[in-house]
């Protein structure tokens, strides 16, 4: 199973610090094959030495130049950072980045090699409508995506369910992701409200290969329970 817990706009470099020394020593007890990941707030990235790889929640697809207020290659390369979010919710909603922006940050990272961890997820007004709906709005997700990229996987994340407390079901995860499994050959995550409550039953799912976790990862025990589950 993959692990990635995703800080968002949460934590300092001080509070970071004590937390990747919490996980360290809560992940010794890791089984081998489990993978996790951290990507922390830009403010707090850094060399980090343990069983888990940072990875970085955006940069801007340049090498370096002039785009006020955004990293790109050289401030990562600083920092040996070589994976990243690409096309969480967040960014597409908030920050309205278009399928068009995310698909030329998507080749731009992947032709530097770096492993993406690439969201979709549908909003509540798709999902009330069926499933068909929901992977005819998730397959809108990949245009401009090199689904044939071996660094990468996918996070599905329905919008309703991040940060809300209320996750999909079993039933809708597993119709999901074994529809995207049809069509994409690459690790799938589940994003969504996964917390201790829930994480037995969603990682017991064939066809999920980790989960992408916000709120349950901002503390190191919460995130440390699910990864030792
Ligand atoms: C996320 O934003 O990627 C996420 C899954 O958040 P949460 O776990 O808080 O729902």
């Amino acid at each position: 199973m993959i692990y990635a817990g995703n800080f968002k706009t949460n934590h300092t470099r001080s509070s970071t610090i004590d937390y990747i020394k919490e996980l360290n020593f809560g992940l010794k007890d890791k089984k081998a094959e489990d993978k996790v990941y951290i990507f922390p707030p830009l403010t707090a990235i850094d060399f980090y030495r343990g069983n888990f790889t940072i990875g970085v929640q955006n940069a801007y697809p340049i090498e370096s130049g002039a785009v006020t207020g955004e990293v790109g290659i050289e401030q990562l390369e600083e920092f040996n950072i070589k994976t990243i979010l690409i096309g969480h919710s967040e960014r597409r909603e908030l920050l309205n980045e278009t399928q068009e922006f995310v698909s030329k940050k998507f080749n731009f990272f992947k032709e530097r090699g770096f492993e993406i961890i690439y969201c979709i997820g549908e909003p509540l007004e798709v999902r009330e409508r069926g499933e068909k709906a929901v992977i005819e709005y998730l397959k809108e997700q990949f245009i401009g995506i090199d689904i044939d990229y071996s660094n990468f996987m996918v996070a599905y994340e329905p919008i309703w369910a991040i940060g809300t407390g209320r996750s999909a079901t079993v039933e809708e995860i597993t119709t999901t992701h074994n529809e995207l499994k049809k069509l994409i050959n690459r690790p799938i995550l589940y994003g969504g409200s996964v917390k201790k409550a829930n994480i037995a039953e969603i990682s017991s799912i064939d066809s999920v290969d980790g989960v992408l976790v916000g709120g349950a990862s901002l503390n190191s025990d919460s995130f440390l329970e699910l990864v030792l589950h």
